[in-house]
């Protein structure tokens, strides 16, 4: 997969993107990151990507003509058209699900906002626009670093093991079992017993359960979306969840 970024602070996906998982992935020719910054798509001397809103109003925006001319040329620039990502707090929510529909683009390209945000005809460029969270940042670099994180970790081969990525939390709709590891006992809290017997179908049965029942008590509204059987739902009511 190759993913492209446009921001006016290309510096700061390096030491990130350069470590652990994603570091590896590039290493496995798994992933190919490209870091563009929008001031090399400008014409004057101070290098301008932003202007004052119309009709009046704090700080300032960030003006088409370097994002359009920016998003064209990068575009053209290999064979495959990338699918244009913009950021905004009024984006559609990202989540696990999105990452795995991104997991399967060929290229994409991330478009970072600063400032107050972007004159509104920029997002005519976008194939969709992200939201990571009802909170506002400074910029879109952070939600792109997230965005890729969630999305490269699926790609084929990018973990270590294969089976990782669909144990994890909201893979079927709910969150992960509890996970322990030694010592046994630690200062009087007990792992629970079933874990150290070594009876697998045990271990699966209860983390089943385990998983059914941290959804219920932690995000019960991702209950009804989840994907389970007939027994289980029956279960789930008479425990009055
Ligand atoms: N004035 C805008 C508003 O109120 O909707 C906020 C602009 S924000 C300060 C600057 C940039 O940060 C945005 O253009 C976007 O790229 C990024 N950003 C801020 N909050 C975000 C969020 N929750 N999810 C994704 N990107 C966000």
């Amino acid at each position: 997969m190759r993913i492209e970024t446009l921001s006016v602070f290309p510096d700061v996906f390096a030491s990130y993107l350069g470590a652990s998982m994603m570091g590896r992935a590039q290493t496995k020719g798994l992933l190919d990151f490209e870091a563009y910054d929008l001031r090399d798509w400008t014409h004057d001397r101070h290098r301008t990507v932003d202007d004052a809103p119309f009709g009046g109003g704090q700080g300032m925006l960030m003006k088409p003509a370097p994002i359009f001319e920016a998003v064209r040329d990068i575009s053209a620039r290999h064979e495959l058209r990338p699918h244009v990502i913009f950021f905004s707090p009024v984006g559609a929510r990202f989540d696990e699900a999105a990452a795995r529909r991104l997991s399967h683009e060929d290229r994409i390209l991330f478009v970072c906002g600063r400032y107050e945000g972007m004159d509104e005809r920029c997002y005519d460029l976008a194939d969709e626009t992200l939201s990571i969270g009802d909170y506002v940042l400074t910029g879109g670099e952070l939600a792109a670093m997230v965005v890729t994180d969630a999305v490269v970790r699926l790609i084929p081969g990018v973990l270590g093991d294969e089976m990782s990525a669909e144990d994890e939390s909201f893979a079927g709709g709910l969150l992960e079992y509890a996970q322990y590891t030694r010592p046994a006992v630690y200062e009087g809290r007990a792992v629970p017993d079933v874990l150290l017997s070594g009876d697998h179908a045990a271990v699966d049965a209860w983390r089943r359960r385990n998983q059914i029942e941290r959804t219920a008590l932690w995000r019960p509204d991702l209950l009804e979306g989840a994907d389970l059987t007939p027994e289980e739902r029956a279960w789930l009511a008479e425990r009055g969840d």
